[in-house]
């Protein structure tokens, strides 16, 4: 049994300090009924608890850490950052250069503002968005998340796709009036919206490739539909590729599946591991920002330099060219996820397990499921109880894998084929003790 005596002592004390012991609501384990190890240090793929356990980590702090933990090449540029101070709140070389890069990769963005969390991203590109099209109402998809801004925490109300209904008490109906929910890689639905009152629509906002209800990916030609349906009724399309950016391929999903947005979201990765956002795109819409336009969006700590070298150097890392005959490292990563999933597949089968797999690039995840799973309402419909069980088989043997199912689990560059063999090792225990539930 894993010893957690001290993490579950400084759980019952964080409890009496902050909501839940946590200042993130799904780090409180409370998804699988049980105490989160308290985390001492990383180092490559590795994450240690304060009980002196340690985990081969998929988490990867919910996607950032894409060259692993403490890379030696961003702590050393952290530690020449900090010495030349934390923050100034005046325009700096590095800002442009992280700029510089992100456009790179991601022609779409013809200009850029970095902010400091991906809430922060996708709500200023939806003001952004009203201001420019002066529209007031967006369209969101049930089980996509992008961050807890007040017209985003929406369902859907009753009947297939309509005006939304608050998922958070203290977001005002006025608000959630404004958005309109509607399923995931539904054509029809999204088709019939736009029909009824595309006129009004500023906004559809999609995760390209689905990230917060599991790993769920977009049928083939949905993402182009959504460019002609926002195209002929005048909406912007943004893609908050928050989750997916520099993961589902270099260049995010738009890259992989050749589709331009009007704008784009990031966040993550471009951090590497420091609060980092930014959203970005067409000049034309872009112009309309403070202080170049009259949509207002500010932030004090914005452009921090130590946040944007850490972003810089991860980015860096990832970018640059492969050695003669080797792949490059987004490739490599999802070459090694393959290898785990198909790793993991082979075990499942082995044990009678019925999964599905899903993987894009460098982001991975599976349902207990026996079916295809396609939306939200497919992928709730997985079966929890043997997620809990797999869950707590993993973590025991040493393999720290998000709390939920409803989450994406994540391969860096620091992860070796051992430790992908390993985790193979481990899934057969895991799915083995899934087969033997309830019996
Ligand atoms: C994580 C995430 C966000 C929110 O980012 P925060 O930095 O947590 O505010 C928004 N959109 C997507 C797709 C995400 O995965």
């Amino acid at each position: 049994m894993l010893n957690l005596e001290k993490s579950a002592a400084a759980f019952a004390e964080a409890k009496t300090l902050m909501p839940g012991g946590v200042n993130s609501p799904v780090r409180s384990y409370a998804s699988v009924g049980s105490t989160p190890p308290f985390i001492g240090r990383a180092e490559g793929s590795k994450i240690y608890d304060i009980d002196g356990n340690g985990y081969i980590d998929y988490v990867g702090s919910w996607g950032p850490m894409v060259v692993g933990h403490a890379h030696p090449r961003v702590v050393k540029a952290l530690q020449e950052a900090a010495a030349r101070g934390t923050s100034y709140g005046a325009p700096t070389l590095i800002e442009s250069e992280l700029a510089k890069l992100i456009m790179q990769v991601y022609p779409s963005m013809e200009r850029i503002r970095m902010v400091n969390s991906g809430t922060e991203a996708t709500m200023s590109a939806l003001r952004l968005a009203r201001g420019y099209t002066g529209r007031e109402k967006i369209v969101k998809f049930i089980g996509c998340y992008h961050g807890h801004s007040d017209s985003l925490l929406v369902n859907a109300g009753s009947g297939m796709a309509t005006f939304g209904t608050p998922s958070s008490p203290g977001v005002t109906r006025g608000t959630a009036a404004d958005t309109i929910a509607v399923p995931y890689n539904d054509e029809a639905a999204i088709e019939s919206v736009m029909e009824r009152c595309g006129s009004e629509v500023a906004a559809v906002i999609v995760e390209p490739v689905a990230g917060n209800m599991g790993l769920v990916l977009p049928r083939q030609g949905y993402l182009r539909r959504l460019r002609e349906l926002t195209e002929e009724h005048g909406a912007l399309l943004i893609f908050d590729e928050v989750m997916c950016g520099f993961r589902a391929s270099l260049g995010g999903a738009q890259a992989a599946y050749g589709i331009t947005p009007d704008l784009t979201c990031l966040g993550k990765i471009i951090g590497g591991g420091l609060p980092v956002a930014a959203y970005g795109g067409r000049r034309d819409i872009m112009q309309r920002i403070s202080p170049e336009g009259p949509v207002y969006q500010a932030g004090t700590l914005s452009g921090n330099p130590l946040a944007m070298t850490a972003g810089l150097e991860t980015l860096r890392i990832i970018t640059e060219e492969p050695e003669e005959g080797e792949a490059d490292y987004s490739r490599q990563l999802t070459i090694r996820t393959k290898k785990l999933l198909l790793g993991w597949q082979e075990k499942a089968k082995k044990a009678g397990v019925v999964i599905q797999a899903h993987q894009a690039g460098s982001m991975f995840g599976i349902f207990f499921h026996e079916h295809e799973v396609w939306n939200y309402d497919d992928a709730s419909a997985s079966d929890q109880e043997a997620f809990k069980v797999w869950f707590h088989a993993m973590l025991e043997q040493g393999i720290y894998l998000a709390p939920s199912q409803f989450e994406t689990l994540f391969l860096s560059g620091a992860h070796t084929d051992e430790d992908v063999e390993r985790t193979i090792e481990a899934a057969e225990q895991g799915f083995k003790a899934v087969a033997e539930m309830g019996k």
